[in-house]
């Protein structure tokens, strides 16, 4: 089974993700274990501090190391950890192949940022990846770290069902994926594309995909090398 530890300072942010939808499943259904800890669990003094001033001066705040570092200890003296991955902007941006191969590791652990960031020590002497979610900044890591992970967690044998099998979704093939329709047949006068109503699943699949790599040229055509 998979375990993913999230380590994070507002872990009420991630307490409703890690129960519902895919993550949810995948949990009742044996394939997943996702803890999410406090890092105020190992704050300092009777306030339980887990931010301090930046040296140097400047706006903002900035994790403290010792929180963190006992964390990633006290959970690397219970297991190995394949990967320690910090979520922050100033990292390259995450890609489906890069959770591609993620998906086949046993334990991994997140660190969600807050504040100004993470003390470049913990970066420097556990981190081993870091991940961006895009180019905007948001004010913490949960999110980041709950996209990672439900990202992963859908790939893993058994989560999703034929239905929703991950192999037809976009970027697994390198392109977008096609639209999609649903009942009625006809929609405020609508029609759906009658080839998807032919039967004829060879025209289908070749509709597919000449629709995928049409909007793929139309929107990312970065995804073509172009
Ligand atoms: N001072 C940092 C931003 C800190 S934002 C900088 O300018 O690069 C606070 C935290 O939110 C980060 O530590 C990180 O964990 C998270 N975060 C914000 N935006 C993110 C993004 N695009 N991808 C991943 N994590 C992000």
């Amino acid at each position: 089974m998979m375990r993913i530890d999230i380590l994070s300072a507002v872990p009420q942010l991630l307490s409703g993700f890690v129960d519902a939808s895919i993550v949810g499943i995948a949990r009742k259904k044996g394939i997943a274990e996702i803890y999410v800890h406090d890092l105020h669990d190992y704050g300092l003094g009777k306030y339980r501090q887990i931010d301090d001033y930046p040296y140097g001066g400047g706006a903002g705040m900035v994790l403290r190391p010792e929180p963190v570092a006992r964390w990633i200890e006290h959970l690397q003296s219970e297991r190995a950890y394949d990967e320690i991955i910090f979520m922050t902007p100033d990292a390259p941006v995450l890609h489906q192949r890069a959770v591609n191969a993620l998906a086949l590791k046993q334990n991994l652990l997140i660190i969600a940022g807050h504040y100004k960031g993470l003390d470049q020590r913990i970066r420097d002497k556990y981190v081993t990846m870091e991940w961006s979610i895009g180019d905007y900044v948001l004010s913490g890591g949960e999110l980041p770290a709950a996209v990672l992970t439900d990202a992963i967690v859908r790939l893993l044998p058994g989560v999703l069902n034929d239905e929703t099998s991950a192999l037809t979704d976009s970027f697994q093939n390198g392109l977008l994926a096609p639209p999609v329709y649903t009942r009625p047949a006809e929609f405020e006068g609508m029609e759906v594309p009658p080839v998807l109503r032919s039967g004829d699943h060879r025209a289908i699949e070749q509709w597919r995909e000449a629709q995928s790599r049409e909007k793929t040229r139309r929107i990312r055509p970065d995804l073509l090398g172009e």
